[in-house]
């Protein structure tokens, strides 16, 4: 008997992620940037729940504001649904419930969590019995973060950011992750970073279309040493992000200065990831910054992918 097609719902969470690394090379013609990134999957989850039903629909919790997540084929886990049914040839919907943690536009991939949990919740709800191959394939059609998000873990990406090599990482990494109530939009960020480099005369000195990660920020994430790993945690949209929001900058130095080792913007922003030295240094940084009005939350990575509870 197939226990997952008996089931009457599904239960799974995925990650959300900080970019450890993020490098932006040139414009591909598609409109991509090239990347080298590492992510590291961080202890904040969406909860995806699948049920059985004709049509497809969605529920979202756990949001300040209703109206910033899309309950229609704009959601990155309604798509994610749908293309697994109609790779599958799945004919009826799912009812899909998300309960969200990950900060809405924050940078972190919420969206993209939400769409790699969709996708292993209806392959186990339906019984579909893909392969993580073959789910790894469609979560690449999705999006470029969303491979990650099954994948979890620490891991390098290139290319768009969806061609995944696993890093090694030891031990655990403390972050304390400060959001912020207005989201960052993506591509704002990215298209103010194209405007910088132009001013700046880039074009002539075209940004490659190929990159890698630096050597070192594999040798600090390998050794486990938060201390080395501060010395090369770095994001080429963070320019981008402070010049669409100057009063991050102000949130990062009075990260360090209550005793973060770094702070940095994680991927397009505005949340600021501070990587901390040990959980107690982490809880003395939430303090301080309570002090000056800023809430925050102490997460570690790496932690697994999209994985089923129930
Ligand atoms: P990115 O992965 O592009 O860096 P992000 O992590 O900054 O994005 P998300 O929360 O993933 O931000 O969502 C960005 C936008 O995508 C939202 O403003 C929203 O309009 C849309 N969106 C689509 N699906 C979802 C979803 N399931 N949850 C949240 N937002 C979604």
């Amino acid at each position: 008997m197939n226990v997952a097609r008996t089931a009457e719902s599904v239960h799974v969470r995925a990650p959300g992620k900080i970019n450890v690394y993020l490098g932006v090379g040139g414009r591909h013609d598609d409109g991509y940037h090239a990347l080298a990134t590492v992510f590291q999957a961080v202890s904040l989850y969406e909860d995806v729940i699948a049920r059985h039903a004709d049509d497809f629909s969605i529920t979202v919790s756990g949001v300040e504001d209703p109206d910033s997540v899309p309950l229609d084929d704009r959601n990155l886990a309604m798509r994610a649904a749908k293309l697994l049914a109609s790779a599958a040839g799945y004919d009826r919907g799912v009812a899909l419930e998300i309960r969200k943690s990950v900060p809405v536009a924050g940078g972190m991939g919420g969206g993209s969590a939400d769409a790699a949990a969709a996708l292993v919740a209806c392959d186990a709800l339906w019984g579909t019995g893909f392969s993580t191959a073959r789910l790894h394939e469609l979560a690449a059609r999705l999006g470029a973060d969303v491979p990650f998000a099954l994948h979890g873990g620490t891991a390098v990406g290139t290319g768009r950011g969806d061609q995944l090599n696993p890093a090694l990482a030891r031990g655990r990494f403390d972050w304390v992750l400060v959001p912020n109530e207005l989201g960052l939009s993506t591509p704002v960020v990215y298209g103010r970073l194209d405007a910088l480099r132009e001013e700046r005369g880039a074009l002539a000195d075209d940004p490659p279309l190929s990159l890698d990660v630096p050597i070192p920020v594999l040798q600090a994430l390998r050794s486990g040493d938060p201390e080395l790993l501060s010395e090369s945690i770095y994001n080429d949209l963070q320019e981008a992000a402070l010049h669409e929001r100057p009063e991050l900058e102000t949130t990062i130095l009075r990260g360090i200065h209550a005793g973060a080792l770094q702070g940095i913007v994680s991927g397009s922003g505005p949340t600021i990831a501070l990587l901390c030295g040990d959980p107690e240094s982490a809880q003395q940084v939430q303090s301080e910054l309570r002090v000056h009005g800023l809430e925050s939350l102490h997460v570690h990575g790496p932690v697994p992918g999209a994985r089923v509870i129930s």
